[in-house]
């Protein structure tokens, strides 16, 4: 039987927004030690700004952004979101076929019958296209059309307002270990993960890389203790449900990602973590 006092918890839990999905995850937060993020859209807003355009091979700028807008355009991806908003050109999706997303490195399409690629440095170079090194601090979209290297675009994300704050009350709260996993670059990882004051960061990974960490994680703590994980569903669902906890952003989440989490912070403010756990230990104060 569940103790009332966990009704309790639970219900004034959802009144800052943080929707348990049982009192079991209630109990487990309290024993959380290990706290593994995952970046784009958790710890940062995933709402990113194209900062730069290289075009190289004689490519207009112009070309290159709409021909990397539309091979997104049916992508969700925060990454595909802001392409659309930089591009100024009319996007007509009619143009647009054979789409493939694939998580952890980007795009490929049929755009105009040409064969486009828009993604990272692994989709490139899987697709055999080698591409100069670039400088720029941010995520960076390489384009290939037909086999020919097109350019790159550079965008930027910017860390959440609380993000800071709450790995620092995280830390406060007891946790032992914090970690940020990320499909992003290690450059990018690593300066997240400097400005926030992570303990350990893990870049370049594909979502069944995630999932092997969470495991390891999982089997160097202590037998009596838990891991949480939090993320916001996009290319994550799989890790939410292997850790102990899963953790999604509500707002920016996908229903897949709400649907494989027990916890849901509903204004996607990492900082509630920590309201999470002072709600669960004051809870099993009152239980015990
Ligand atoms: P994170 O692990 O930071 O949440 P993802 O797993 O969603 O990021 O994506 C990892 C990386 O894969 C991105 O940083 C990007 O380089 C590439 N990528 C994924 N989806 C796309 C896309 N639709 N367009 C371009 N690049 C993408
Ligand atoms: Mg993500």
């Amino acid at each position: 039987s569940i103790p009332l006092s966990f009704f309790g918890g639970i219900g004034g839990a959802s009144r800052c927004g943080i929707l348990v999905k049982g009192g079991n995850y209630l109990e487990a937060l309290a024993q959380t030690d290990v706290m593994v993020f995952d970046k784009t859209g958790t710890l940062t807003k995933g709402t990113f700004q194209v900062t730069e355009i290289h075009p190289q091979n004689g490519i207009a700028a112009q070309d290159l952004l709409e021909m990397a807008a539309l091979a997104e355009i049916y992508s969700k991806h925060p990454i595909s979101l802001s392409l659309q908003n930089a591009c100024t050109a009319p996007l007509d999706s009619s143009r647009v076929t054979n789409v493939h997303e694939i998580a952890g490195h980007g795009v490929t399409a049929c755009v105009d019958g040409r064969t486009v690629a828009a993604g990272n440095a692994k989709l490139m170079e899987e697709c055999k296209i080698s591409v100069p090194p670039c400088d720029s601090l941010g995520t960076i979209v390489y384009l290939a059309v037909d086999g020919v290297y097109w350019g790159q675009i550079v965008i930027a994300d910017e860390v959440k307002p609380d993000a800071a704050d709450a790995i620092c009350l995280l830390k406060k709260a007891g946790i032992q270990k914090t970690v940020m996993l990320t499909g992003d670059s290690r450059a990018v990882g690593e300066a997240v993960a400097r400005q926030l004051g992570l303990d350990e960061v893990h870049a370049q990974l594909l979502p069944a890389d995630k999932v092997e960490i969470v495991e390891r994680l999982l089997a160097e703590k202590a037998p009596n203790k838990k891991l949480a994980f939090i993320g916001d569903g996009i290319n994550d669902a799989p890790v939410l449900s292997r850790a102990d906890i899963g953790i999604a952003m509500g707002g920016l989440g996908s229903d897949a990602a709400i649907e494989a989490a027990d916890i849901v912070l509903m204004d996607d403010a990492p900082s509630k973590i920590s309201t999470a756990i002072r709600i669960s230990k004051k809870t099993l104060r009152i239980v015990r």
